[in-house]
């Protein structure tokens, strides 16, 4: 038996921080669960990001995946299409589509204050019903995180953007889409969506439901354009071992449908530091008793880091370690399981924006020799036996798979 769980802590990687003498938040926080990884296996560190591709989650996940973003990274739209079910056709192009908050010109807010699914909900509807066209759909998703898909030839995905959670505080006239080509459909679809980011403000600022909100959602943000995903199935990739996923965020669903993993929903999980912690944790044991992998993402980290609230996200670290990796390990202890922890990309709180730095890895299981990495850090993950891992290496390893 060789069976695995990957405790996927989204962001939570960082740098030392004077206020927590000299610590990472996640040195600063006690995880004797993680630290029992590196202790009992082998640490190292992993590029999730290399260079020609987005900072972005999607991409970072599909690296711990071990899908190479040079073959087959399709953009965050169309995964996350694919996430929430939607059907996109050859022809189609789907964006990942932010309700923002822009005062006076300034991007102010990537989520809108985290936006209530059920705000949000109403928002996408009415957007769809209002601007919605045979050339456009809007397709509500989990709060902030909604799509847009675009139909037919005329347009392309050929397009360059802003990641809005990267933009915060800069002006929208110095975010503008443009083209990569000089493609009439290229130019076309910068055009056509400019106008309908306008058009759709002055309606979303004029909204009831925004009248009240500190953070109005009051503009429409299109960003990572892509085509219908072609991945090569996950049990294909690795001799017929089977996933289950577990998060609560369309990206991450995504990539599982495209992998044709398994995808296992949890009643309650926001995505933020609300979510069904003890949930996660019940549906991650449950389903290792019949895949050879179960990945269980937990997205709150990634947020707070994004805050740039260190106490928020020291908090964040402390739950993913209590609520999650405590009670698997416990339950699964004394089984074989291997078990591995690491993020998919830092997100420093002083940045507030996901980085390329390689992330800290611990790995332990019956076929991982312990190297002399007592704890799991930052600090300590390069000095690790793994060493610098790219592509396939880390979820070969986990699988223990022979490497490629
Ligand atoms: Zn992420």
């Amino acid at each position: 038996m060789n069976k695995a769980v990957i405790f996927l802590a989204d962001g939570m990687a960082d740098d030392p921080l004077p206020e927590l003498g000299g610590k990472t938040p996640l040195e600063a926080v006690p995880t004797p669960y993680m630290d029992s990884i590196a202790a009992h296996g082998a640490s190292g560190t992993f590029l999730t990001l290399p260079e020609g591709f987005p900072t972005s989650s999607d991409a970072a996940n599909m690296s711990v995946f071990g899908y190479s973003l040079a073959e087959c990274y399709p953009g965050r739209g169309p995964i996350e299409a694919v996430g929430q079910g939607i059907n996109l056709a050859e022809d189609d192009i789907a964006w990942r589509c932010n309700l923002v908050t822009v005062i006076d010109g300034i991007l102010k807010d990537y989520s809108s204050g985290h936006l209530e699914k059920e705000v949000s909900a109403v928002l996408m509807k009415e957007l769809q019903e209002k601007f919605g066209t045979d050339d456009v759909t809007f397709h509500p998703g989990v709060s902030y995180r909604n799509l847009l898909v675009l139909h037919g030839k005329k347009f392309s995905a050929n397009v360059d953007y802003f990641k809005p959670d990267s933009s915060q505080d800069e002006h929208i006239d110095n975010l503008k889409l443009s083209t990569l080509d000089d493609s009439k459909e290229a130019v076309y679809t910068v055009e056509f969506l400019h106008k309908l980011m306008k058009d759709t403000a002055v309606f979303l600022q004029a909204h009831p439901l925004n009248a009240k909100r500190e953070a109005p959602a009051n503009s429409i943000w299109p960003w990572s354009p892509g085509k219908k995903p072609h991945f090569q199935p996950f049990s294909e990739k690795y001799n017929g071992k089977t996933a289950a996923v577990i998060s609560a965020v369309d990206v991450i669903f995504g990539i599982a449908k495209c992998a044709k993993s398994d995808v296992i929903y949890v009643e309650g999980a926001t995505g933020f530091l609300d979510t069904n912690y003890a949930g996660k944790a019940e549906a991650a044991i449950k389903a290792a008793e019949n895949h050879d992998l179960v990945y269980v993402h937990v997205e709150a980290i990634d947020e707070c880091g994004h805050m740039g609230d260190v106490n928020l996200k020291m908090r964040a670290i402390s739950d993913f370690e209590n609520k999650i990796v405590a009670p698997v390990m416990s339950a699964l202890e004394g089984k074989g399981y291997t078990f591995a922890v690491l993020p998919d990309h830092p997100v420093p709180v002083k940045i507030r924006k996901h980085t390329r730095t390689p992330v800290p890895v611990a790995i332990c299981g019956p076929h991982i020799k312990p190297d002399s990495v007592m704890s799991y850090s930052e600090r300590l993950a390069p000095q690790g036996s793994l060493g610098y891992m790219k592509g396939e290496e880390f979820m070969r390893k986990v699988l223990n798979l022979p490497a490629k």
